[in-house]
């Protein structure tokens, strides 16, 4: 469980071509970066991987099926895309409370990954009163509501101080230390170094090489 698998895959935004035959593999137990400049085209994969963007051809599946095929997808996958995205006005537990009632999950969840994510303290408190550090972390507690096998983060460490990055690499290192599979995306070498065990590069829609981070290290 947790295989992450992209195949064949492209995206053309009217003449833009976004995403050029991306293939490679991610799976359990490991951190995965997946690292480009700016426009490489790496949000665009993760939302073909999350069923949000349609590709134009090929494929990309979580243990063989698209997301939108997968039975119990919240229990297999979760995904922050934008952290910032939390209703300002809701205090950071009834954000939570959103989410289960909309998954069928029990509120008693959100307490469970508000402490899991450090925030139990700050559960009463308005999203808009948060740190960036702490929205990132309320992203995270969205995302593993359902406990899932698969966890996605698009630029986690984006704008955070180097004690939100610590913070970051410890949970993800845990989760993988769990056997699941984590994919972190990033436009910075260093941020990888940090936070992820395999590395897959790519630029201008297309895969530039995979490797770990000692071997990727190895020849820049
Ligand atoms: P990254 O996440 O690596 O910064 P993106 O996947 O966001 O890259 O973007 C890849 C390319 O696709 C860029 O040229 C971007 O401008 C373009 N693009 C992304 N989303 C859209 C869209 N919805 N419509 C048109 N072009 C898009
Ligand atoms: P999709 O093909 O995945 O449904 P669309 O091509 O419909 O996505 O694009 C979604 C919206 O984003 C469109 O309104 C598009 O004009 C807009 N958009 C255009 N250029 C970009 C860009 N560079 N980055 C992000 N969004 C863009």
């Amino acid at each position: 469980e947790g295989h992450i698998e992209i195949s064949g895959l492209s995206k053309t935004y009217r003449g833009v071509q976004a995403v050029d035959r991306l293939s490679f593999t991610a799976g359990p137990g490991r951190v995965t970066g997946f690292l480009g400049p700016n426009g490489a085209g790496k949000s665009t994969t993760l939302r073909m991987l999350l069923g949000l963007v349609r590709p134009t051809s090929g494929t990309a599946t979580i243990d063989g099926r698209r997301y939108t095929d997968l039975p119990n997808p919240v229990r297999r996958v979760g995904a922050v895309l934008d952290a910032t995205a939390a209703h300002q006005g809701r205090t950071g537990r009834n954000h939570l409370r959103v989410y289960c009632a909309a998954a069928g999950l029990p509120y008693s969840r959100a307490d469970e990954v508000l402490e899991l994510v450090g925030l139990s303290n700050a559960g009463n408190r308005k999203v808009k009163g948060y740190s960036l550090g702490m929205r990132q972390r309320l992203g995270i507690a969205t995302a593993m509501l359902g406990d899932p096998r698969v966890l996605i983060l698009d630029e986690p460490a984006n704008g955070l101080d180097p004690e939100g990055i610590h913070w970051i690499r410890g949970f993800l290192r845990s989760l993988a230390a769990e056997g699941r599979t984590v994919m972190v995306s990033s436009h910075l070498l260093t941020e990888m170094q940090s936070l992820a065990d395999d590395v897959v590069i790519i630029a201008a829609g297309r895969l530039v090489r995979q490797g770990t981070v000692a071997e990727i290290l190895a020849t820049v």
